[in-house]
């Protein structure tokens, strides 16, 4: 019986892991298989069959019957095309077979997934290839191959192919870095990621009443429940049974994946939840992240809940986002953003520090444009969020020692010492987990970095791609002038101060929610405030931009022409089939449950007449006209909407589409929702057609 072997028996008993693979490959296929995945070597297609003859044993062993590449296409979720291992065999029955060819290349219709204009129509094809750096799982009956996905042109129609270009790209410029202080053993350096990802439940019952969370996936219409979070009860507070026997069994199905599910608690919003993993190399933790969402939705199903992960499931109540927490560590385990113990490590971490910096008040629009959705928009700014406005939280002893070597004066720290790099010893850095920190959407926080935009449906990649590329784009500079300067410590020195007085705007230590920060931010210091999709987007094509990813091999030109339309279509067609909903409940239900209600009122009226003409009916009078006059504001902005939307027919660059739904249709529905959200709050319970805020909030 499963339930009875103890966690470490069965993690990672669906995943075809190093384990497997060095109890079932020979000696020799498993050493070249692993310097595939350790080195990015090319693999063999004699190894590649055994492999594949391995796996598919394996596989069969567990239950299998169809293996699939699994890739995740520029929709945001994963995608799968299942094929059987079966062959037909001479004596009428089937044989089971997977090939070494089948494992590294698939061939999927590409036609139904978005590419940008990338696909000419007559190559309907693309292809996946299998990615050996991470492993083979079983998911239900099928074996599934993590693969990337591209045209037949070459061009990546995915997340994880640019997100493995963006690893390597900041490999290459790590090691050159590294080489400069002397390290010749490093043969690799990675990205680590560990994503704590906030979603909410509700149950199954109250999901279905709801046409705006079953097509959108967050409430358009509700009132403010009576109790929200202001009592601050939720936080950490104690988890109740049947959410608890829903993650204790979400755990179980993550490990048997091989996913490292860490810590879960309580968020601040009633309903809502966090699962955090242990952190992993940024390509598994994004496929990790993929299939946690997948398993997360899957799981509440069979718990009679819903798992909501949109990022605003409910105006005025706490969004969802996830944070991703990254460092840059060696192939040995040494994290390049720990303060170290000698003179030379922390020139080191301090000049990596920099890059960050230097990267994230660089391609602050690119860090914006990663995170940028319809659904992600609600929550940036919101005031529990973080800003749309990036900036770095260092924390103040951090920021002590930059400032000293900034103006060359004596570090007031723990004790006073001159900041000369290469020469003095560091402080430890406590981890500042102040109340400042939790505000600011970039922390560092001790030995990694804190980004906190990303939305809580999101995949990590593309925050991964755009954190990784701009951080090797500013080692790369430092590398260049490094590698050529005559006297490297002079230099270091140099360039670290010069980093501190062009970048220092971007760290902020203060609170991130205070409305004069945004003020602050954009008017004194220049930096940027791109609040909507529609707003960040365009950046993308900048030249600066363009010219950056595609210097270190990221993005092709034609690549990102093809994120920015399909980011601006996502968002397009995400706002429009909102609009739809709305106008269509607001028509079919809302407006007639009120007329029932003001109906229900008048013959309550005539009836008290009738029984005694002296009754005070001014209770049912003012309700009837103050419903009414709301009924009739509901209808206009219906109308408002519907021709709000009618207005895009004309406007066919996406762009200018996306601006103009942001200026038009998002307000009219906000109009819109204002009536309905009024009316709720007058309208008797029983004639409201949908649970309310406080039903759904509480409703496990
Ligand atoms: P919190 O932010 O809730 O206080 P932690 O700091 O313990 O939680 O960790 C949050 C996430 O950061 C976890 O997923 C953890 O694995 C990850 N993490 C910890 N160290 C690193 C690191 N060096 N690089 C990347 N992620 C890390
Ligand atoms: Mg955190």
């Amino acid at each position: 019986m499963f339930a009875m072997r103890t966690v470490s028996e069965y993690f990672g008993s669906l995943v075809f892991d190093d384990r497997e693979m060095r109890a079932a490959l020979t000696a020799e296929v498993y050493a070249s298989l692993r310097k595939t995945i350790d080195e990015g070597r090319k693999l063999d297609i004699t190894v590649a069959n055994a492999v594949a003859f391995a796996m598919k044993d394996w596989a069969l062993s567990k239950g299998a019957t169809h293996f699939t590449h699994w890739f995740q296409p520029l929709t945001g979720i994963t995608a799968e095309k299942h094929d059987s291992f079966i062959m037909p065999a001479p004596d009428g029955g089937v044989i089971m077979e997977f090939s070494g060819k089948e494992l590294i290349k698939g061939e999927p219709d590409a036609s139904s997934f978005p590419n940008g204009g990338l696909r000419a129509t007559f190559e309907a094809r693309g292809y996946t290839a299998w990615d050996p750096t991470s492993y083979a799982f079983i998911k239900g009956k099928e074996l599934c191959i993590p693969t990337a996905f591209c045209s037949y042109s070459g061009h990546a129609l995915d997340k994880k192919t640019p997100l493995l270009r963006s690893m390597e790209a900041l490999n290459k410029q790590a090691l050159r870095i590294l080489r400069l202080f002397g390290d010749k053993k490093t043969k690799c350096v990675r990205p680590f990621v560990g994503c704590e990802q906030e979603y909410f439940l509700i149950t199954k019952e109250m999901y279905d009443k709801r046409p705006d969370l079953r097509y959108t996936g967050r409430t358009l219409f509700g009132a403010k429940p009576s109790k929200g979070q202001e009592m601050d009860d939720h936080y950490f507070g104690a988890i109740k049974p049947r959410v608890a026997a829903y993650m204790e069994e979400l755990n179980e199905e993550l490990w048997k994946l091989g996913v490292l599910a860490k810590t879960e608690h309580n968020e601040v919003a009633p309903a809502q939840h966090e699962l955090a993993p242990i952190y992993t190399t940024a390509n598994i933790a994004t496929d990790h992240n993929q299939l946690t969402m997948e398993i997360m939705q899957k799981v509440a199903r069979k718990h009679n809940l819903i798992c909501l992960l949109h990022e605003k499931p409910f105006a005025g109540v706490n969004g969802s986002g996830k944070h991703n927490n990254w460092s840059i560590a060696t192939d040995s385990g040494q994290n390049l953003l720990s303060p170290g113990e000698t003179p030379y490590e922390n020139a080191q971490f301090l000049l990596v520090l920099c890059a960050v910096i230097k990267a994230v008040d660089d391609y602050q629009d690119l860090l914006r444009i990663g995170v940028a959705t319809a659904g992600n928009d609600h929550r940036l700014g919101a005031n529990e969020a973080p800003p749309a406005v990036i900036s770095i939280f260092l924390g103040d002893e951090l920021t002590g020692v930059l400032e000293a070597i900034e103006t060359d004066t004596p570090y007031q720290g723990v004790k006073a010492t001159q900041m000369k790099l290469g020469v003095d010893v560091l402080p430890k850095f406590r981890r500042d987990t102040t109340d400042r920190n939790r505000t600011s959407p970039f922390a560092f926080t001790g030995n990694k970095f804190e980004f906190r935009m990303v939305g809580s449906s999101d995949s990590i990649a593309c925050s991964n791609i755009m954190l990784n590329t701009a951080v090797a784009e500013s080692l790369k500079i430092y590398a260049d002038r490094l590698e050529g300067a005559a006297d490297f410590e002079t230099a270091l020195h140099e360039m670290i101060r010069k980093t501190i007085k062009d970048h220092k705007r971007i760290i902020f230590n203060g609170n991130g929610y205070d409305g004069s920060w945004i003020k602050e931010a954009m008017e004194k210091r220049g930096l940027m405030n791109l609040r909507a999709t529609p707003d960040a987007v365009p950046h993308l094509l900048d030249k600066k931009n363009v010219d950056m990813l595609t210097r270190h091999g990221v993005y092709s030109e034609e690549e990102l022409k093809s994120r920015y339309e399909i980011t601006l279509g996502n968002y397009c067609k995400t706002v429009i089939i909102e609009a739809n909903t709305m106008a269509d409940m607001a028509r079919t239900q809302i407006a007639p449950a009120v007329e029932e209600y003001i109906a229900a009122l008048a013959n309550t009226a005539s009836a008290k007449k009738v029984l005694d003409s002296t009754l005070d009916c001014g209770y049912e009078k003012e309700l009837i006209w103050r419903l009414s006059v709301l009924n009739v504001k509901i209808s206009v902005k219906v109308k408002e909407l519907e021709e709000s939307m009618q207005s895009l027919a004309s406007v066919k660059e996406i762009g200018e589409k996306a601006a103009l739904i942001r200026d038009t249709v998002l307000e009219r529905m906000e109009e819109l929702r204002e009536g309905c959200d009024e009316a709720e709050t007058l309208t008797a319970k029983k004639y409201w057609p949908y649970p309310s805020y406080g039903d759904l909030l509480f409703s496990v």
